[in-house]
């Protein structure tokens, strides 16, 4: 099949839920992307921040292949052998004390939520209680993690949702202080948003909601799922604000590939809400998946990749803001760490610089508010920086 012939059948025959670039990719490489047409990319997109050691990680990947033949599932009725190491290191990690393993993003949200709910049910036997989530956040398209994402459109045609979820807005903490009620049982936050337009809270927010949980004895819930594993040069981004959840959720880089997730939390918060019959997965971390992330966090802390993260950040954020100098539809270059975001003018559309990006070879991907999002592996060195800013000068230039 040519490349066209692909993209048919596959519009035939997929739920059309997504608008797909026209792009049939075949080999990764490093931090190098190959489509079927042999056309070579540089990929600052990462699979939405997911391949943080890039493509084709030789220790990781014979890591796999050695799993593959060996175990590849046991169900969690069991123990394997490599459940431990892989857990251990994320609460090792997170300072959390607990995890439980999902297949997605999504999934440990969802498990986040019934730790929080069912914390403060065993505290008053009460049903009612209320989560504080943010405008413009997300959280992922499950029903509950939806209920907690703050885009209208995406939750409207499902309404119906869990109740008691409250919207504030992101940096503004007098926002979240005027729905703290005696029936908030937590509040869930990216600490960095990621699709809502790469917005990095601030030290007075996050201080502010530290405050809040002091005084109120709320749950503070950091989804991590895309800012953490090393992407702002640190572990997670909470550890930028001397700020400690209660609970944390990872995916997206957790396995660099493979499908897992997770919610970590305190022994307090353990101790007190999931017990034997309240929640499972089939799949959920099972030893494929587990040793894919024990893997991953041993590259990780060996390699200092959130170290080099913060080092390639740097340069990135410094070539970016000369663009920003040269084109005035620039308004802003924000994120944290490599979570970046070029936030455009309405004279430009985002998706259409993507395009052009895309047939010049680089691979990067937008953002809500008219936003570039640049999410590059985190192994990137200087000259792959350089590329890929030589590719957006020519792009805009031409603007
Ligand atoms: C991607 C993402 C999710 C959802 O993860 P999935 O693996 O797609 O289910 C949740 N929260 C944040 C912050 C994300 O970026």
């Amino acid at each position: 099949m040519n490349t066209k012939e692909y993209i048919e059948k596959a519009e035939e025959t997929l739920l059309h839920t997504y608008n797909r670039y026209p792009v049939v990719f075949e080999k990764g490489e490093g931090v190098y992307l190959y489509d079927t047409d042999g056309n070579k990319y540089l990929d600052f997109a990462s699979g939405i921040g997911v391949m943080g050691l890039g493509y084709g990680n030789k220790e990781y990947t014979d890591a796999l292949k050695d799993q593959a033949v060996k175990l590849l599932h046991t169900s969690n009725l069991f123990y394997s052998d490599v459940t431990a190491s892989a857990a251990m290191r994320v609460t090792r990690a997170s300072g959390m004390d607990r995890v439980f393993f999902t297949n997605s993003g999504t999934e440990a949200v969802e498990g986040a939520i019934k730790a929080a709910k069912k914390y403060a049910y065993d505290k008053d036997g009460t049903t009612d209680h209320e989560i504080i989530a943010f405008n413009s956040s997300f959280h992922g398209r499950s029903l509950g993690a939806l209920s907690v994402t703050g885009k209208e459109s995406y939750r409207a045609p499902f309404e119906g949702l869990i109740p008691g979820i409250r919207f504030a807005d992101f940096n503004d903490i007098s926002s979240v202080r005027a729905l703290v009620n005696e029936k908030t049982c937590a509040v869930i936050v990216e600490v960095v948003q990621g699709e809502g337009g790469i917005h990095k809270a601030s030290r007075e927010f996050m201080e502010g909601l530290e405050a809040l949980r002091r005084e109120h004895g709320l749950l503070l819930v950091f989804d991590e799922i895309q800012c953490g594993m090393g992407r702002t040069g640190k572990m997670f981004a909470y550890q930028h604000y001397n700020v400690k959840p209660d609970i944390v959720t990872m995916a997206k880089a957790l396995g660099c590939g493979v499908p897992v997730g997770c919610f970590a939390l305190t022994e307090d918060v353990a101790a007190h809400s999931l017990v034997p019959g309240d929640h499972g997965s089939t799949y959920g971390g099972n030893p494929f998946v587990l040793r894919a992330v024990d893997k991953v966090l041993e590259i990780m802390e060996r390699e200092d990749v959130p170290g080099h993260a913060h080092e390639a950040a740097q340069y990135l954020t410094g070539e970016l803001d000369k663009l920003k100098n040269k084109y005035n539809f620039i308004e802003e270059i924000r994120g944290l760490g490599l979570m970046a975001g070029i936030k455009l003018s309405d004279t430009l559309k985002a998706g259409d610089i993507v395009n052009d990006a895309r047939d010049e070879g680089l691979i990067i991907i937008t953002a809500e508010e008219n936003v570039l999002r640049l999410l590059p592996p985190l192994i990137i060195q200087k000259e792959d920086v350089d590329k890929a800013v030589s590719v957006l000068d020519k792009v805009f230039s031409l603007k």
